[in-house]
């Protein structure tokens, strides 16, 4: 899932043409994304070739690639990131630059409560994060997005060196099959045909990752959060005069939601569709109104 800042600048300034109204939001996240971009270029990360065989068998019982708690040493760059990404979030306003310097006074006590609890978060353990953002009393989203965009650009990394060299196309679990995260869009992709022609063979369905980008096939009638299958439970809407393409997935069992991004009208590739999850901020709020939530943190 390589990508370059130039790629995300055009997406980026295309969304803004046809949504002016989220100019700010894409400004802030064309400077957070800047910044990934940059780690990942300046990263010196070992090279990583899993064993085929456990891989293979890892992946058949629904484990994830990486063993995230075996990230040899906490990356550096991470805590530098981390400040960076600290000085522009406080320059989004005097409350969020308030709970931010209240997430600092505890996060920045003792140097490894930061590397701790990133930890924790990659290895998907929340009672740690949870206990902390309770005895301190502090802004849940705000540390989750503080955290996840310190070592997003680490996991990218580890999972664009990891892709080539293995098999994942066994998988169809609904979390993704490198980081373990929860997928942050849902897409359908037309199913191309070997033959010369395009014959309409319909659409097949895929998640993207909330941390790697990395993105996977998962079955079209099926809740990615209860993982129910009832057809009466599964339904999607979408904005009466948004763009086509676009639509919230729901579940009623678990009363959660995942946008859905079509290929087919949707002019992005695969490597920026994470990108998507900032064009489509609208239907987040219609989703949220109608009663659903978002599994994976909220983008903002
Ligand atoms: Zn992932
Ligand atoms: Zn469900």
């Amino acid at each position: 899932m390589v990508y370059t800042f130039e790629q995300v600048n055009e997406a980026l300034n295309r969304f803004q043409k046809n949504q002016p109204e989220i100019k700010e939001i894409i400004a802030f996240f064309k400077e957070i994304i800047k910044m990934h971009v940059k780690v990942k270029n300046d990263l010196n990360l070992p090279s990583i070739v899993p064993d085929k065989e456990k891989t293979k068998e890892k992946l058949e019982k629904g484990f994830p690639l990486l063993e995230l708690n075996l990230i040899p040493d906490f990356p550096q760059e991470s805590t530098l990131l981390r400040e960076e990404l600290s000085k522009l979030i406080k320059k989004r306003g005097p409350l969020v630059a308030k709970n931010l310097e209240k997430i600092e006074h505890h996060l920045l006590k003792e140097d490894h409560i930061f590397v701790n609890l990133s930890q924790n978060y990659l290895l998907h353990t929340w009672l740690p994060l949870e206990d902390f953002i309770k005895t301190y009393d502090l802004d849940h989203n705000l540390l989750f997005f503080l955290i996840k965009n310190s070592v997003k650009p680490f996991i990218e990394s580890m999972a664009e060196r990891v892709l080539p060299t293995c098999d994942l196309s066994p998988w169809s679990e609904a979390v993704c099959p490198i980081c373990g995260s929860l997928p942050a869009l849902a897409f359908l992709k037309p199913i191309k045909s070997n033959g010369d022609g395009l014959i309409n063979k319909g659409k097949e369905k895929g998640l993207s990752c909330s941390l790697c980008n990395h993105t996977w096939q998962f079955p079209r009638l099926k809740c990615p959060f209860c993982l129910t299958d009832k057809q009466d439970a599964l339904g999607y809407f979408y904005l009466d005069n948004g763009e086509k393409g676009y639509r919230v997935d729901i579940c009623n069992d678990c009363k959660c939601y995942i946008k859905t991004i079509d290929f087919e009208y949707c002019p992005i590739s695969e490597e920026l569709l994470f990108l998507e999850d900032i064009h489509t901020i609208n239907l987040d709020l219609l989703a949220e109104k109608e009663g659903y939530s978002k599994k994976a943190e909220k983008i903002f």
